[in-house]
């Protein structure tokens, strides 16, 4: 049986893999001069690979539930098999696995090799323009740019639109729509977030813990705790990444995002109040407004708040308005911020949207074009950030590569 596999990232050399130790003649088309371009740039050069928790609700998309079946049966426990029985040593950081090299050029070695051994044919710098369906025959053709082959199963792997600088530039949407498939929209995820701001130059760089609640039209849509990181254009960090997917949809259907960020999240109501009562009697003979806040944050942060309240940093501490002092301390707690929108695919992690899952079987066939079959990022599946987006590229090129070579 022949079989291509069009993008040699995770996922298409997962099928590709899994296809060949099934005994299937297998073939990557990859776009760029090598395979496995993105994969070096994930986890910060680390890769996180996968994670020790896994379940449903890590992951999105319009039918979670098929998702889930579909990862059930190639979970992060077989993955980790799947590297350890090539070798390489795993690490588990906190529930993120990676290689304990440090390197993601290690998972992509034990790819590159598992290719080599199973005779894996690797063509490079070839974009795949069509996959047609043969007339009066089941087998599929796929068209390069000057060539044209027969294969008996073709599965689709050529990412999403995130990264493209990666080569998955959103042309693999094009190919499924050719042979019949719809979209669901796409929009950038796990990416940073555009705010609307004036001020924020003036806290670019900073980075506090934090407590974010996003709202939708004034509902709260998400909750994320962790490392905040201030840009002169918006905010960025995981905290915001977690949360960019639900924002992104909104922006995209013209709702008011906000975002409330609480910079003291170990405060509950109550301690604080009694921290501010405590405050305001000890340090109440600081000559300054800024004495009076000194040590509370970091100082680009509560130099703002200040000026947001009303206040002047010179102002005398015992004459100012006890209402504005009040509201520095609330704007502590309760800083909101406008988004206006994320930053763009070529920041993004992760595409959000892709082939419906509806249009393929449990075996990612498409319901479309039999012996046409799909895997990765290119399908309406993705997951939150810690692993999860290669989580879903292992299983699914697995399920799809497995399944291309079962089938009568
Ligand atoms: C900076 C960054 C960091 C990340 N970190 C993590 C992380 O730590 N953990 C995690 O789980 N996820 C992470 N992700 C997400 C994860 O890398 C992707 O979800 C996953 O790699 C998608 O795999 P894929 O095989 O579906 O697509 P891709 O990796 O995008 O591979 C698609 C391949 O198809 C090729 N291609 C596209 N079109 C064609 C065509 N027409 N003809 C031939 N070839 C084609 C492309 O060149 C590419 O090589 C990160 C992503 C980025 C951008």
């Amino acid at each position: 049986m022949k079989i291509a596999v069009i993008g040699g990232g995770a996922a298409g050399m997962m099928a590709a893999i899994t296809a060949a130790e099934n005994g299937a003649e297998v073939i990557i088309y990859e776009r760029n001069d090598r395979v496995g371009k993105k994969i070096l740039a994930t986890g910060n050069g680390k890769c996180n690979f996968s994670n020790a928790d896994m379940g449903p609700d890590y992951f999105y998309g319009n039918d979670k539930e098929r998702a889930w079946k579909v990862i059930e049966k190639f979970d992060e426990k077989k993955t980790v098999s799947f590297f350890e029985n090539a070798g390489m040593l795993v690490k588990n950081r906190n529930g993120g696995l990676y290689p304990t090299s440090g390197q993601a050029s290690t998972v992509l070695d034990i790819l590159r090799q598992k290719l080599a051994a199973k005779n894996i044919k690797v063509i490079t710098e070839q974009l795949v323009k069509e996959v047609q369906k043969e007339k009066n025959s089941e087998k599929i053709a796929v068209i390069t740019k000057g060539t044209k082959a027969v294969y008996d199963r073709v599965i689709i792997a050529c990412g999403g639109a995130a990264a493209p600088k990666t080569g998955s530039d959103g042309n693999g949407y094009r190919l499924a729509k050719n042979l019949g498939h719809s979209l669901v929209d796409t929009v950038p995820a796990l990416v940073q977030l555009k705010c609307t701001e004036e001020y924020l130059k003036a806290i670019s760089g900073v980075r506090t813990d934090a407590a974010l609640e996003l709202l939708i039209d004034g509902k709260k849509a998400g909750c994320e705790s962790g490392e905040l990181q201030f840009t002169d254009y918006g905010i960025s960090g995981i905290v915001v990444f977690q949360l960019s997917r639900t924002a992104a949809y909104a922006l995209k259907q013209k709702k008011k995002v906000t975002m409330y960020i609480n910079c003291l999240p170990e405060f509950t109501d109550e301690t604080y109040k009694s921290f501010i009562k405590e405050r305001k009697q000890r340090l109440k003979d600081a000559d300054t407004v800024e004495t009076f806040f000194t040590g509370m944050l970091n100082k680009k942060l509560m130099l703002l708040f200040i000026k947001l309240a009303g206040l002047k940093t010179t102002d005398s501490y015992k004459k100012a308005s006890q209402e504005k002092i009040d509201k520095v301390f609330a704007l502590c707690r309760c800083l909101p911020m406008h988004v206006c929108d994320t930053n763009s695919f070529d920041n993004a992690q992760v595409t959000a949207g892709g082939i419906p899952l509806a249009e393929v079987s449990d075996n990612l066939e498409s319901r479309k074009v039999k012996n046409v079959y799909f895997a990765g990022e290119i399908l309406d599946v993705d997951g939150v950030c810690g692993g999860y987006n290669l989580q879903w590229a292992w299983t699914s090129g697995y399920v799809a590569g497995e399944a291309a070579t079962k089938k009568q």
